[in-house]
């Protein structure tokens, strides 16, 4: 008998996943009905996004796993009719477009690019930037997308410290961990870079008291989650020097309405939540080997701690 899977990822596109997906499941050896529509206690496996339609999981009566195309889980994480295993996407292709996106930015702010492209103005200035060993970059959450920056960062020869819950052992990266360590990550961080879940725990871990104790005029790079960072707190600390400038590409509310003061901030660069996308072609056979794990009574990959909130 095959095994029904309802891809319930609202925001993921059907026709983008169909094939891919098929494939996937195909060369993982599993005979599978791949459907968007089932009766909810025909279904073995849901292919799951935050905007799914699928809100309520009681009726899902045969449900084995929620399998989240996206990496952060906060939509549904503390779903209380969810009583089964929920993993999330952890992928080539997610994880290298983050790494692109937060290397050319922190390469941006470090190199003062701007200056080049909005100061033409017929005046030799003759600024040297500094090189990257001098240049003091935090990553706040060292996991999968959060590591893999933090390595870049420390490939190009930034003088990385990155920033857990839990401690870790990483050459060429300062790290510290847990509350205690967070205010010395924080001053050293002349570009802060956000690669944390929205968690009880992290949400406005930015906020006045932690901006200040970064140094003067840092850059803030958040490619996390909105819930980071208190709104109020960084536009302060922006109008008052001690942020020097924010790329944001999340926010608190997607997408960031035309009339939030981030838009015309002189200091604010807004990216419209275009960071890292899940890759289709490599996210259908995460999925697809997760499904072959349930099916074989294998553990998962990428569970979610649901006590921990990702
Ligand atoms: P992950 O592998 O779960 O890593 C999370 C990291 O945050 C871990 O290092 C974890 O510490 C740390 N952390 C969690 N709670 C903490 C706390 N209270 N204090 C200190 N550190 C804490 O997640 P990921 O795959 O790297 O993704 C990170 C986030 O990126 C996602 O949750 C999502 O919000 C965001 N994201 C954004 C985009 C975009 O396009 N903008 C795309 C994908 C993902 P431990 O290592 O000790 O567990």
């Amino acid at each position: 008998m095959p095994v029904n899977i309802l891809f319930a990822a609202k925001s993921e596109s059907w026709d983008a996943y169909r094939a891919p997906l098929g494939q996937a499941l195909a060369a993982a050896g599993v005979d599978a009905d791949l459907r968007t529509d089932f009766a909810p206690e025909a279904v073995d496996y849901i292919v799951y996004a935050p905007s799914s339609t699928v809100q309520d999981f009681t009726p899902y009566t045969r449900l084995k796993a929620v399998l989240n195309l996206w990496a952060g889980v906060e939509d549904v994480v503390g779903n209380d009719t969810l009583r089964v295993p929920l993993t999330r996407m952890v992928d080539h292709g997610l994880t290298q477009g983050m790494v692109e996106w937060v290397a050319g930015h922190v390469l941006r702010h470090h190199l003062g690019i701007d200056a080049q492209l909005f100061g033409q103005d017929g005046v030799w200035r003759k600024t040297v930037p500094p090189l990257a060993q001098d240049r003091g970059v935090v990553v706040l959450g060292l996991g999968e997308l959060g590591l893999a920056a933090a390595r870049a960062l420390a490939g190009l020869g930034f003088d990385v410290t990155g920033w857990s819950r839990s401690p870790k052992t990483e050459d060429a990266i300062r790290t510290l961990h847990g509350p205690e360590g967070l205010d010395a990550a924080l001053a050293r961080a002349e570009i802060a870079v956000l690669l944390l879940p929205d968690t009880a725990a992290t949400r406005n871990i930015l906020n006045a008291q932690t901006l200040a104790r970064m140094p003067r005029g840092a850059v803030i790079v958040n490619p996390g989650r909105g819930t980071l960072i208190d709104d109020d707190a960084l536009l302060a600390a922006l109008d008052s020097g001690q942020i020097g400038h924010a790329t944001l590409d999340v926010f608190r509310t997607e997408p960031l309405p035309p009339e939030h003061p981030f838009w015309a901030h002189p200091k604010v660069t807004v990216t419209p939540h275009i960071a890292s996308e899940t890759r289709t072609e490599t996210a259908a056979q995460v999925i697809a080997e997760n499904v072959r794990r349930g099916e074989a009574g294998e553990p998962f990959l990428h569970l979610v701690d649901r006590d921990l909130g990702y």
